[in-house]
């Protein structure tokens, strides 16, 4: 009944192909195109998105896990659907079907922080959504162990590589409460999507300060 309700209000078109009745069909679903694992330090193409070891720093990202390619229109349109109108659900929707198995035993999911004024006029971060949908199934729980602290520039305007890490630079900062849990610890900072990077490159550089042994990356996609 709820769901009639629901739906009655607010009709449901698939994001993909316009169907009727749900966010994303099943033939929408299969198509969607899965991203090639990238270097987080370079961007360029790497198995199993790890960091090539020429690219690997003391407090650089170890490596990234981007699961679908934005370059695909559909998942750009669910992206904005998260992003824009707060569609909780799309992020089960693209996630249905994974497993997280890594390898690699993660103590914390870090969402990355939107700054305070975005993430309250739409009292939403998608990361942090995207990371409490993730934390079921890995079983590895989410904390929010970083804050944003100064306002940068919207990176889309930013040029360079260069700019958008000096812009992005000491805009991190770990919760002090959070400080005393971060020793040789391994995490996984999480994030809708990954473009230039910069911003999951500089949690990384604060975290990996502040003791933390290995840091990876998931984005929905890049
Ligand atoms: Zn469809
Ligand atoms: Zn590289």
């Amino acid at each position: 009944m709820f769901d009639l309700i629901i739906d009655f209000l607010f009709p449901r078109f698939c994001i993909g192909c316009g169907k009727y009745g749900t966010d994303l069909c099943k033939k929408c679903y299969r198509e969607l195109s899965i991203a090639e694992q990238i270097c987080p330090e370079c961007g360029i193409e790497s198995s199993m998105g790890w960091t090539h070891p020429k690219c690997q720093k003391k407090i650089g990202m170890d490596g990234l896990i981007a699961i679908y390619d934005y370059q695909d229109k559909t998942i750009r349109g669910l992206i904005d659907g998260i992003k824009f109108d707060f569609n909780k659900g799309l992020i089960k929707a693209m996630l249905k079907y994974f497993r997280f198995e890594t390898g690699i035993e993660f103590d914390f999911l870090v969402p990355i922080p939107l700054h305070y004024y975005r993430e309250n006029w739409r009292g939403f971060n998608q990361a942090e959504e995207i990371a409490r949908v993730i934390e079921k199934g890995m079983k590895v729980p989410t904390k929010r162990i970083l804050i944003r602290e100064r306002k940068t520039k919207q990176q889309s305007l930013m040029g360079s590589r260069k700019e958008r890490e000096e812009n992005i630079r000491g805009a991190f900062e770990i919760r002090e409460e959070d400080k005393k849990l971060l020793l040789e610890k391994r995490v996984l900072l999480i994030d809708d999507v990954f473009t230039s990077g910069a911003d999951m490159r500089e949690c990384t550089r604060v975290l990996k300060k502040a003791g933390v042994e290995m840091v990876w990356g998931l984005a929905l996609a890049h």
